[in-house]
């Protein structure tokens, strides 16, 4: 039920963080990889630790905020894999600071990092998706998808619409068996939220004191969520949202 031998997944943001404890899960359940991110170095060094798991991983270099690079990451991934199963859009980036500080193009920096490219991989995916037979798609949220943040607003944004964006895939492609969840993480300690923990003052303790099971989370978090939202046991699951957040957003 959870075997993903012979399926190809694409996880965007895939050298790092919880995109890598997503490939994890994956290429632990027999999934070929494509890493696709931006960083050669970081991309190289996750396809060396996924290659342990048995299954050939692949590295492409994208820039997920822009549609040529990324319909050519769609082409090159079924070029040299055969097929695409499995996408995984969790790339994502944050500028924090108050609303009235942004500038347009720090708004659509985001928006387009993390939401347009969340829309312009999946228009990609789904030709060949169709060709397979079905398909997966995981989006990676955020708290911010269901909660107002004051130092993330285009984030956000983001965030929110990317759970939109679910549930109107979900509906448009469930009788192309292509189903389409989103992950919500809460806090998780990763590169993104080193930084925020730098420049928000009292995060560290606050997500302590706030999460029920009274830890940050880690990127082993997430292989059994990927598994599952990727394999046939999620088969009539979709426009789902799932949180891995330690029971953050059900604390009274
Ligand atoms: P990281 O900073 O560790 O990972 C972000 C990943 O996105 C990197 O692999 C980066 O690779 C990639 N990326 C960023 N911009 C682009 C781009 N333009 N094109 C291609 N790849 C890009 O952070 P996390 O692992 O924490 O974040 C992963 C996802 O999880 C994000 O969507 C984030 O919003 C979400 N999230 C994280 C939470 C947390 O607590 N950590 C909480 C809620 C959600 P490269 O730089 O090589 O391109």
């Amino acid at each position: 039920m959870f075997d993903l031998k012979g399926k190809v997944a694409l996880v965007t943001g895939g050298n790092g963080g919880i995109g890598l404890g997503m490939a994890r899960g994956l290429a632990s359940a027999g999934a070929r990889v494509v890493v696709a991110a931006r960083n050669a170095e970081k991309s190289r060094a996750a396809a060396e630790e996924l290659a342990r798991y048995g299954s050939e991983p692949v590295v492409i270099a994208v820039d997920v905020a822009d549609e040529q690079s990324v319909q050519s990451l769609a082409r090159e991934t079924v070029a040299r894999c055969g097929r695409l199963d499995i996408l995984v859009n969790n790339a994502g980036t944050n500028i924090r600071k108050p609303p009235q500080t942004y500038a347009a193009e720090e708004w659509h920096r985001v928006l387009d990092t993390n939401l347009t490219s969340a829309f312009l991989c999946s228009r990609a995916a789904y030709e060949p998706m169709k060709i397979a037979g079905g398909g997966k798609i995981i989006n990676v949220g955020s708290m911010m998808s269901i909660f107002g943040a004051s130092f993330a607003a285009p984030y956000g944004a983001s965030k929110g619409g990317l759970v939109q964006l679910t549930k109107s895939l979900a509906v448009a492609w469930a009788r192309d068996d292509i189903q389409v969840n989103a992950v919500l993480p809460g806090w998780i300690d990763t590169d993104l939220t080193r930084t925020a923990r730098q420049q928000v003052e009292g995060l560290h303790e606050s997500v302590l004191r706030r999460t029920p099971a009274g830890r940050w989370g880690v990127i082993e978090d997430f292989a059994g969520v990927a598994v599952f939202l990727a394999s046939a046991a999620s088969d009539f699951v979709t426009g789902a949202v799932i949180t891995v957040d330690g029971g953050y957003s059900v604390q009274g």
